[in-house]
């Protein structure tokens, strides 16, 4: 199918983009990376009135640090962050996420915060952003505000970005240096596809190797990723070993609600959480054992 009649816009500055946001509220759609729009109005489940591309705004493809925080602007490929030195060396589980998605042609095109936006509640970068205790810069005529992680994800494509607000960065907090490892890992049908399942693990370990600090997100399972909170607490002070590893991949699948999809019923979703959790927490303990990051 092709799309319905939709003005295209291209603007050259982010307050262009504002202006066309306030005016045409709902009817407007920011196009980013187009790897998801253009397929749902060519589909016609999206029939924006106003198109905004931002692809021609100059300064909003750079990854940069500054202060211990990762920025990610609004034209970064998803390709780009994957390979960039920086995201490696300081979040390194953004990468190794990042890696997961789809394939390398749709990640040239696809930006990292195109997908947050996007919110697919399968998708991989949401789901490490959450663990990463990330944010989003939403800016628009009314001024700017920082949206934390966790609160920017509603339901399935859902967010909390007004109608009114383009995402233009997303920001990682850089993680620890010395024992802290992380880890993503999917559970996927076929090589590329949206995962059924995708937990995004940290660990901080003392020089006892006891556990100072756990965070867990899982993707894909309910929907949105979430922090699975109980599991996190039950992990302080324990010390590496595969029975922590596996009380704690049941209390996250306990936590979770699953969604029941085509992909699989609730139980059987809520048993892989339990799993990739627990495979997630080895390998991030393995790498924070090693005293390095790895992806
Ligand atoms: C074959 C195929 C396989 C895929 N597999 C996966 C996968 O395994 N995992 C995965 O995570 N994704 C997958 N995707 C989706 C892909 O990652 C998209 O690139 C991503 O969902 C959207 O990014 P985009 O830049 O292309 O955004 P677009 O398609 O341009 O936009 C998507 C939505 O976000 C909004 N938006 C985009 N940028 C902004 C912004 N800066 N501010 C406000 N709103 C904005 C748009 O208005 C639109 O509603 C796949 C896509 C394809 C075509």
């Amino acid at each position: 199918m092709k799309p319905a009649v939709f003005s295209y816009q291209s603007p050259r500055t982010l307050d262009e983009v504002f202006g066309e946001l306030a005016e045409h509220g709902s009817d407007a759609r920011v196009l980013a990376g187009g790897q998801s729009l253009i397929r749902l109005m060519n589909a016609r489940t999206e029939t924006p009135g106003v198109l905004v591309d931002i692809n021609r705004i100059p300064g909003l493809d750079e990854v940069t640090v500054e202060d211990g925080v990762v920025r990610i602007g609004a034209l970064v490929r998803q390709r780009t962050s994957e390979v960039s030195p920086v995201i490696r060396e300081h979040t390194p589980v953004f990468s190794e996420a990042g890696a997961e998605v789809a394939h390398v042609s749709v990640r040239e095109r696809g930006t990292v915060v195109g997908s947050i936006a996007f919110a697919d509640p399968c998708a991989e970068l949401p789901t490490a952003l959450v663990a990463l205790d990330g944010e989003i810069v939403a800016r628009s005529t009314r001024g700017e505000r920082v949206i934390p992680a966790e609160q920017m994800f509603l339901g399935p494509y859902r967010t909390a970005l007004a109608e009114d607000e383009m995402a233009v960065e997303a920001r990682l907090p850089a993680l620890p240096t010395g024992r802290t490892g992380s880890a993503f890992l999917e559970i996927t049908r076929r090589h590329g596809e949206l995962p059924v399942c995708g937990v995004a693990s940290i660990l901080r370990l003392d020089d006892d190797g006891q556990i100072t600090e756990a965070r867990i997100s899982v993707g894909a399972v309910g929907d949105r990723p979430q922090r699975a909170r109980a599991a996190e607490s039950a992990l302080l002070g324990r010390t590496t070993d595969p029975e922590v590893w596996r009380e704690a991949g049941e209390l996250a699948a306990r936590e979770i609600e699953p969604r029941p999809t085509v992909h699989g019923s609730s139980a059987y979703r809520r048993h892989l959480a339990s799993v990739v959790t627990r495979r997630s927490l080895s390998r991030a303990a393995a790498r924070a054992l090693e005293g390095a990051h790895h992806v």
